[in-house]
């Protein structure tokens, strides 16, 4: 732990985790839910589930500090981030120990989720341009013309478990520089890192109420959709929960830009490096244990001797993979999050096997040698799957690849194109003319080329298409500057005056 912040070690994986309002942590009095360790298979916690009323509290907190937030120039609230930046960087190991405590990712992994969300944060540290209006002088005479880009007002994220640090900061660093006060409610499943960046905040010099902190369930989730008070919502998480969101917070005249589920297929063309192709596969699928919703989770062989090539490749590769407790040195991938959502993915194992799809190696039932009872599966990989099966429709989200054979190209595009989900997706050749029809053809929101995880960065955005997002503004980058922010355009002409005196002082920021 870093001795030169206020942060201390009992602070970030405390047995009860509370909220985070007006600056100060609150216990509720509403129910509790156990948060677990994944590692170990126990209950490591408890995470207060706000009422109705709690979540109350938080807004308002969050609408007393808009009025002087939102006035707060924009490059006074740059700074703040660029403190927050700079102890992103030194707890990063801390806040990565955090993560994998609760998450049951690897040390490496949460550390890289962590790099990620200090992207966004370095990119929000650009406020006073990234606000920056239009102006056109002389639109008549005498008359000239400006827009500008005002905040929302109180706006709220609401994050899945599987980026407890990276989701939460695709959000809440550019909602506010723009100038909104923000609510985070995090998943139930990993809440303990939320207070950690809400502290480091806090600590970077942001006024108490600008960021709530609000643990929760569908009760805290409702009560901010049905709010008058609350302006937008950014959500990510599954996609019918994605769906009610979108649904219900657009009914309550929001703005909502939700982010669901996802099924990113590979292709893997008969002139790939199947090499390359093979590791980028493995990484992609089972980092994290299948638990991003950028992992690819099908990879689509075009032609027989590919399939026979790639599978027998990662027939070989996968079983090398170590699998561990989250701090384990060394480990590729950690247990799953929950005892419930490990059985889960099980099923679609035993679904897969009862539709016929071949089983080539089978993780269930592994176990890691003293953590008996951590929820761990081992690296599953079907041949042969079929598109009319449940393991190929529905999303696992768990360390757990389809393989699906294909005549050709078409064939491969034509059945990317025709599944529900459009996150990611990717193609692995060495041919110009394939990679270039695949980026125009292919109707997916984020693509890669011989890259497994396109993910954009963060002066990109993040979205998908189809059923992965509902809304018009993807995260982060330009389109989150576009959600977190409403347009105003001014006309104005001013009459002429002598009354104005030279001022020869530099002007700088007050
Ligand atoms: P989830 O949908 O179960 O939960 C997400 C959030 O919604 C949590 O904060 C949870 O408390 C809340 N929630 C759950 N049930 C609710 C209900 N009935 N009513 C209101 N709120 C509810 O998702 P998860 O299991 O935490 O995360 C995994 C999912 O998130 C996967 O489907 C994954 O693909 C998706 N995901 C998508 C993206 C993306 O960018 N598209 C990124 C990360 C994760």
């Amino acid at each position: 732990m870093n001795a030169t912040t206020n942060i201390t070690p009992a602070a970030d994986l405390a047995p009860l985790v509370t909220h985070w309002i007006d600056g100060k942590a609150v216990e509720g009095h509403g129910p509790r839910a156990a948060v677990f360790d994944p590692s170990h298979g126990r209950e490591a916690r408890k995470v207060c589930l706000a009422t109705t009323a709690e979540v109350d509290a938080a807004i308002r907190s969050a609408a007393a500090a808009f009025p002087a937030w939102s006035r707060t120039p924009a490059l006074r609230r740059a700074r703040v981030m660029f403190r927050f930046k700079d102890l992103l960087d030194r707890h990063q190991k801390d806040i990565a120990r955090v993560i994998s405590a609760e998450h049951g990712k690897t040390l490496s992994d949460a550390e890289g989720e962590v790099t990620r969300g200090l992207e966004v944060v370095e990119f929000a540290c650009g406020a006073p341009h990234l606000l920056k209006g239009e102006y056109s002088d002389s639109v008549g005479t005498g008359i000239d013309s400006f827009s500008l880009r005002q905040p929302l007002g109180v706006v709220a994220g609401i994050t899945p478990f599987n980026f407890p640090a990276m989701v939460p900061m695709w959000m809440f660093p550019v909602a506010l520089i723009a100038g909104n006060t923000f609510i985070l409610k995090p998943s139930e499943r990993d809440p303990s890192t939320s207070l950690y960046l809400a502290r480091l905040l806090q600590e970077a010099g942001l006024p108490d109420g600008v960021l709530n902190v609000v643990q929760g369930d569908k009760v805290a989730v409702d009560a901010l959709l049905h709010s008058p008070h609350v302006a937008a919502i950014s959500f990510v998480g599954s996609t019918p929960i994605a769906r009610y969101i979108h649904s219900e917070g657009t009914a309550h005249g929001k703005r909502v830009q939700a982010l669901g589920g996802a099924k990113n297929h590979a292709i893997v063309m008969p002139d790939a490096d199947m090499g390359a192709a093979t590791e980028a596969i493995v990484g992609a699928a089972y980092g994290s244990a299948g638990e991003r919703c950028m992992a690819i989770s099908v990879a689509v062989a075009v032609g027989e001797k590919t399939a026979d090539d790639l599978v027998a490749r990662l027939k070989t590769r996968v079983p090398t993979l170590k699998i561990g407790a989250s701090d384990m040195p060394g480990a590729d991938m950690g247990p799953l999050v929950t005892e419930a959502h490990k059985a889960k993915v099980q099923g679609y194992i035993d679904a897969g096997v009862a539709e016929g799809a071949e089983i080539i190696l089978d993780g269930r039932g592994h176990t890691v040698a003293g953590y008996e009872n951590g929820y761990f599966l081992g690296a599953t990989l079907f041949d042969k799957v079929r598109p009319d099966m449940k393991i190929y429709k529905e999303e696992i989200f768990g360390p757990v690849l389809c393989v699906v054979r294909v005549p050709d190209f078409t064939s491969a595009v034509r059945l990317i194109n025709s599944h529900e989900f459009a996150n990611g997706t990717a193609v692995f050749t060495r041919s110009g003319e394939i990679a270039r029809a695949f980026v125009q053809d292919i109707e997916v929101g984020m693509v890669g080329v011989n890259v497994p995880l396109p993910v954009p960065m963060a002066f990109h955005s993040f979205g998908g298409w189809r059923n992965s997002l509902f809304g018009d503004h993807h995260a982060y980058g330009q389109e989150g500057i576009r959600f977190y922010t409403r347009l105003k355009t001014v006309t104005q002409r001013w009459p002429e005056t002598d009354s104005v005196r030279a001022e020869f002082v530099m002007p700088t920021m007050k």
